[in-house]
This record gives structure tokens, sequence and C-alpha cells, in this order.
């Protein structure tokens, strides 16, 4: 613990603005100094607040964020930039994307009352503990990633879908899983938008996928249900999708019949025409194609019609609570509504009470997922829970 004044560090190439922003920081009670270059990994003693430039003749603001990440000292950063708003606002997510303490940030030129508040806010903030997402210990690097793929650590989990009308266990859906050797099981907010922000996703996507042909080819295939697995956006615009997904499944021995992919409904407004490639391909060779998270996009029946979509899944924000059942259920009955019109299969995702499974009975909803039924299971626990079901 630092029982003295916080320590600041101004990083910044323009000696006036250093020397005005050390200042200030001074007359808030911070005991500051300035550099126009920083290396974390041999900085010693204690800091409490990095104040950067983004744009620097050396090494940029952005490497410098990347950098104090991986020194995972703990200090907050501060950022200053003439760069513009959006320059900074996109700096500021990647700093908290990194699990970086953000603490704010200034357009240059500023004033000195203007920097004074700002600074002495920063400093209440300071005196108080971090937030438990970003605290040192919860703060994943996305190298830790990239290992954790290679080791196979990303696996999927099970969850069954039941048919509404006979409570039948028809298909499941895989989720990833990260079996990480330190933290215990990790669920999919804690690595995913990683993944997304730093080009991962396909790979996780692939594990995921891999997991589940696994478990298909590990299965007595009169005991197993249709998986489905989720795909994103960019994976949709890679051409060999299909003869990939297709060789995997044939080397494994599993029918393409039985894999699904969940493509969810915003996504699809990237590339157009080599998604609808890929799409339509993926349904020739027998997989099917379900529209995830269906509501939350801005699709319309017309465009929802023309795609070779073989399912829907209901978003789960629309499934009614007892809370406000009587305005939720008008707007759960609309989409139900729209999604009949284009002629396909639902699945209500979100299902927990009988209640709502009662609701769907009478709405002619086909299939439901949901705790009600069973949580996302690991391999092991789904095969005995399908076991004892089919
Ligand atoms: P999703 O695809 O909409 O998956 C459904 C999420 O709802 C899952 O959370 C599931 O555990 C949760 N859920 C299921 N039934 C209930 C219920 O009755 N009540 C409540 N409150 N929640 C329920 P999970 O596993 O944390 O996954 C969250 C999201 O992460 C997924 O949403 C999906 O968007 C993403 N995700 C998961 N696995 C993958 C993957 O392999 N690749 C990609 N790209 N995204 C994935
Ligand atoms: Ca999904
Ligand atoms: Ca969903």
């Amino acid at each position: 613990m630092n029982h003295g004044a916080p320590c600041l560090l101004v990083v910044d190439d323009d000696p006036a603005v250093a020397e005005l922003i050390c200042m200030t920081a001074a007359d808030v009670g911070f005991s500051s100094s300035a550099t126009d270059s920083v290396d974390f990994t041999t900085l010693g003693g204690h800091l409490d607040l990095i104040v950067l430039d983004l744009h620097m003749p050396g090494k940029d603001g952005v490497e410098l964020i990347r950098d104090l990440a991986l020194s995972r000292r703990g200090t907050a950063v501060f950022l200053v930039s003439g760069l513009g708003q959006r320059m900074l606002d996109t700096a500021a997510e990647l700093a908290v994307a990194h699990g970086l303490r953000y603490m704010g940030a200034m357009r240059k030129p500023f004033a000195y009352e203007d920097l004074f508040e700002s600074l002495l806010t920063v400093k209440g903030e300071l005196s108080r503990p971090p937030p438990s997402p970003s605290s040192a210990s919860d703060y994943i690097d996305v190298s830790e990633l990239e290992s954790a793929i290679e080791r196979l650590e990303i696996e999927a989990a099970f969850q069954p879908i039941v048919s509404v009308a006979t409570g039948q266990v028809v298909a499941a859906e895989c989720l990833a899983r990260w079996r990480h050797p330190k933290r215990g099981l990790l669920v999919p907010g804690r690595f995913i938008p990683l993944a997304e922000r730093y080009g991962l996703i396909s790979e996780v996507n692939w594990a995921v996928l891999s997991s589940a042909v696994g478990y298909l080819q590990a299965s007595d295939p009169k005991r197993v249900v249709p998986l489905s697995v989720n795909f994103s956006a960019h994976d949709f615009t890679e051409l060999e999708l299909p003869d990939r997904l297709a060789g995997m499944l044939d080397s494994a021995g599993v029918q393409n019949e039985l894999i699904n992919i969940e493509l969810t409904e915003s996504s699809m407004i990237h590339d157009m025409p080599r998604t609808l490639d890929t799409m339509i391909r993926l349904r020739i060779k027998g997989v099917g194609l379900w529209l995830d998270d269906f509501g939350t996009g801005y699709s319309s029946m017309e465009q929802l019609r023309r795609l070779p979509i073989s399912a829907m899944k209901l978003d789960i924000s629309f499934m009614p609570k007892d809370s406000n059942w009587a305005a939720s259920l008008a707007l759960f009955q609309g989409l139900v509504d729209m999604a009949r019109n284009v002629n396909l299969p639902m699945i209500a995702e979100g299902v927990e009470t009988p209640r709502q499974l009662e609701m769907l009975r009478e709405l002619g909803c086909e299939r439901a997922q949901g705790y009600l039924f069973g949580r996302p299971m690991p391999p092991d626990v789904f095969r005995q829970w399908l076991d004892s079901r089919l």
C-alpha cells in the first residue's frame, strides 16, 4: 500500500504539456514526474497513475497500454491526446479490454482548471478499492488465451433443447468453456470478448466444434442428439468453411446432419455474397443453420425469408418474467408471430419456469432451452443425463 501522496507519471513528448500536467497534478496532491518514454519492464517503484499521450514519436500510447497491461503492475491510466475524441474513446476501450483501470481522458489543448478537476476526481477514485472485474487477479491477457487454445483448454458445455409438446430432448447447444488450470471453469463472458477483439474468435469456435465432434464420435450413434455450435460473422466470410467442416466430420465418421450452426442475426450484414455462398453450401451438405438471438437484429422479414435458415432461436431477453408478465407477454407474442411468418421451427431460450413452458405450449413454439430442463453440462455429465432420458 502507498501511504504517502499517490504517485503519478506523465508520459508525453511535449515538454510544455508534460510540465503543465505535472504542476496541476502536484496541486491536486499527487507526487508527479514526467518522461517522454518509458519501459514498464524495468521501471522501478510504485506507480498509482500514468497519464499517457497517445501520439508519441517513439513507442506510442497504444503500445504503452499493451506493455502496461503485460507488466501487471495494477497502475491506472488517464489518457490525453490531440487526436480527437474518437481516438480517445477507442483507446479507452482498448485499455478496458486489457483489464486496465481506466480513469478518464482529456483532449488537448486543455485548461488548467479542467485538468485540475479531472485529476481531483481520479485521485478520489484511486483511494477506493478497484472494482472486482478488472482487479489484477481477474485480468486475462491475450497471450494466455492463445496458449489455452493450443493446449486444448477450450471445450464445449452441453445444454439440452427439448420438444415443448413431448418434453423429449431433441438437440443440445455447445457453449464455450475454458478449463483454466488455475482459475477453474470460465464462462464465455470472461474470454469471448477478448477473443473477438484479438481475432481469436474463429479459433475458439473451431475448438468448441472440435469438442462437439469428439463427443459425437465417442458416443453410441443411437444415443446422441444433434449438436449446435456458435459461429461468428467472420467465419461465414471464409469460403472454405463448408469444406473444412465437412472434412472434419468425415474424418470423425460423424454425419453432417448432426451439426447445426448458430449465427446471430446482427452479424449477417457482413459481406452478404460470401456469407450467402457459405450458408447455401453448408445447407447443401446437410448442416443445419440456426438464426441465433432472433429479435435483437434489424433484419426485415423479407431478408430473413431469403436466407437458407433451418430454425430460429428467440432471444433470451424476450422471455416473459413474473415481474412484468402481461407487458412482456405481448412483446414475446409479437416475436413468435414474426418468426411464424418465416415458417421455420422456433426455439425459445431462457425457459426457467413451468409457467413459461405452458405459455410456449399455448403460443405453439416448438422447442425450448433453459435452466428448467438443464444447465450447460460437461460432456460426461451430459452423456449420463441424456442416457437417463433417451
Ligand atoms: P447464447 O448463444 O445466446 O447462449 C445462451 C446463453 O444463455 C448461455 O450462456 C446459456 O448458459 C444461457 N442460458 C441458457 N438457459 C438459460 C436460462 O434458463 N436462464 C438464463 N439466465 N440463462 C440461460 P453462456 O454459456 O454464458 O454463453 C453466453 C454467450 O456466449 C452465448 O449466448 C454466445 O453468444 C456466446 N458463446 C458461447 N459459446 C460460444 C462459442 O463457442 N463461440 C462464440 N462465438 N460465442 C459463444
Ligand atoms: Ca447460441
Ligand atoms: Ca442465443
